[in-house]
């Protein structure tokens, strides 16, 4: 039913035919919606995703990323130092998700109190300026690991239908754990966002990796880093919590390309060992 039971790397090569220059640009990642796709070029090569510029490190290395519901067409456009403006189309694959349509639930009226509102607002603002950063870093390029292991109990893009209403997907994979199962970094980064209690979220960190890919780790119950700090992949960053509006224990652990949530699972072995 999800794309991500035939998750496997898929490896793109663009290898353009000129006769004495080889000119590539290598994807790696997989092409669906919610995916992160890690590109490598000649150093000094100019990459754009639809027309808007991507960075490109020093060494070659760009990352985009898809939302949810992305389009499934888009275009990449290269343009090596002194060479012409090269372009490659973008196919996505549509993916399905878990949709639960429930009916005649009895209506709820729901009066926000404003106070919990601002602080909503507050939460809100302090991870969006996270996500925003646009670090150097190259960290997004090496292979992610599971930032906790334990059973899934909930995966990215699913949803509820309730009485014909449409709630806010799903956008985190879920690993279920007893509170103080370790939480580890999936990949080398800095920490820029540590909030011992967020309304929703509860315990929240997130970690960058690099020209806008970040991860998101929620209801955490306790941090062993501080905000600033740099960690390297498989160190221990945080313990698993029952913090903020949750039902049970969990991580719930997010990956974004500045503001597209992607699927983290789309980067990782089927299960978390
Ligand atoms: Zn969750």
């Amino acid at each position: 039913m999800l794309s991500h039971l035939t998750r496997k790397v898929i490896c793109l090569c663009m290898l353009l035919m000129f006769p004495v220059y080889a000119i590539a640009v290598e994807l790696t990642g997989q092409l669906t919606q919610g995916s992160m796709i890690v590109g490598k070029t000649q150093p000094g090569t100019q990459v754009f995703l639809d027309d808007k510029p991507l960075k490109v490190s020093p060494e070659g290395n760009f990352v985009f990323g898809f939302g949810r519901d992305a389009e499934l067409l888009h275009q990449l456009k290269w343009q090596e130092p002194n060479q012409t403006i090269q372009q490659q189309n973008i196919v996505l694959t549509q993916r399905e998700y878990d949709v639960q349509r429930i009916e005649g639930l009895p209506p709820k009226m729901v009066t926000p109190d404003p106070a919990v509102t601002a602080r909503i607002r507050e939460d809100n603002r302090k991870v969006g300026a996270a996500r925003k950063i646009d670090d150097d870093r190259n960290d997004f390029a090496m292979p992610f690991i599971w930032a906790a292991k334990g059973r899934i109990s909930g995966v990215y893009g699913s949803q509820r239908v309730l009485n014909g209403q449409p709630k806010r997907p799903h956008f985190g994979v879920d690993v279920a754990g007893a509170i103080g199962t370790p939480v580890v970094a999936p990949a080398d980064g800095i920490v820029t966002l540590w909030e011992p209690d967020m309304y929703y979220s509860g315990g929240t960190m997130l970690i960058d990796h690099g020209h806008g890919i970040s991860s998101s780790f929620l209801h955490l119950s306790k941090s062993h880093v501080k905000q600033g700090q740099k960690v390297k992949q498989g160190e221990l960053v945080a313990e698993i919590g029952n913090t903020g509006r949750v039902t049970g224990p969990h991580l719930d652990w997010r990956i974004n390309w500045f503001k597209e949530r992607l699927d983290p699972a789309l980067l990782l072995p089927a299960q978390a060992e």
